[in-house]
């Protein structure tokens, strides 16, 4: 069901809503709010792309806000991580313009492919929507494809020549904060954002079976998760002490600190099976491996 299937005359938003609802009464209000905004546009490519970028907008900001206050009034000292190290607001504002600026001119003209790129590989756009568990299921695949792209990716960008060259303005920020999840150059943000945006597409590529929202849900799923990661705070109700694969802030900020280890973005396994997990003990072995193949080396 699209712009052209649903009524072509033109009106105002609530007029197409009012009109969907008339006949289709079976749809939840959700989905007619979706299907009236397809035909109030009359324009898919158009009716995705600014659905896609208000929602990147308003969630990016929006779920860095409450962190930008915690740090402002001082609020949880107890839990920040490096708790010496509280960003200054004019630190927070040099950081969201760099970032408001990449989402104009990098991000931008990359959400306008959207529609046609998800119309190309087969994603739905109509309405009803996938059932719950349809969308669940998927996410948590999505999750799961990801993190790994995520780990092996950023791994390579701690390689020296392309550390030096792309992923060093990420790690500007020694202690991270909420705003800085996204403070990257353009060119890693396409790199790392292939896991985001290309696993779900290639899913959709392999089964033919996934909707836009799934894949809007998955995004609010992901940015909360890099915006957490980046916070600064581990608190006693952290998702990874009730999930122990879970990786959040208390992962991502020695990241930051160390730079080195702890690569993957939502969960603890890659790190742990390849050795890559930062602790003292693990630093100690690093350590070691690398004077024993210095001195291999020397003799
Ligand atoms: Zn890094
Ligand atoms: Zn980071």
């Amino acid at each position: 069901m699209n712009s052209t299937l649903f009524s072509p005359s033109p009106g105002t938003y609530w007029s197409h809503f009012e009109e969907i609802s008339k006949y289709h009464i079976r749809l939840s209000v959700a989905e007619r709010l979706w299907a009236a905004w397809y035909a109030y546009m009359q324009n898919d490519v158009l009716a995705t792309g600014i659905m896609s970028f208000v929602m990147h907008e308003v969630v990016y900001f929006g779920r860095a806000l409450p962190w930008i206050i915690v740090d402002g009034l001082g609020l949880f000292k107890q839990y920040k991580i490096q708790s010496n190290k509280v960003p200054s607001v004019r630190e927070q504002w040099d950081c969201a313009k760099l970032v408001l600026l990449s989402h104009f001119t990098v991000e931008l003209p990359q959400i306008w492919l959207f529609h046609p790129m998800a119309q190309f590989f087969g994603l739905s756009a109509t309405v009803p929507f996938p059932s719950l568990w349809t969308m669940a299921y998927q996410i948590a695949i999505f999750f799961v494809l990801e993190d790994t792209w995520h780990y092996f990716s950023h791994r390579a960008l701690h390689w020296g020549p392309l550390y030096k060259a792309i992923h060093k303005i990420h790690h500007q920020y020694s202690a991270p904060f909420g705003l800085a999840a996204e403070y990257a150059s353009p060119i890693e943000v396409m790199a790392l954002g292939f896991g985001t945006v290309g696993c779900p597409i290639l899913w959709c590529a392999l089964t033919g079976d996934l909707h836009i929202l799934t894949m809007y849900i998955w995004i609010v799923l992901r940015l909360f998760q890099a915006i957490d990661a980046h916070s600064g705070y581990e608190f006693p109700w952290s998702l990874h002490h009730f999930l122990p694969f879970w990786a959040g802030a208390d992962h991502h900020d020695v990241h930051h600190e160390k730079f080195v280890g702890n690569y993957a973005s939502s969960f603890r396994w890659w790190d742990y099976l390849l050795d890559t997990e930062y602790t003292p003990e693990a630093v100690r072995r690093w350590r070691a491996q690398k004077l024993a193949k210095t001195s291999k080396k020397k003799s």
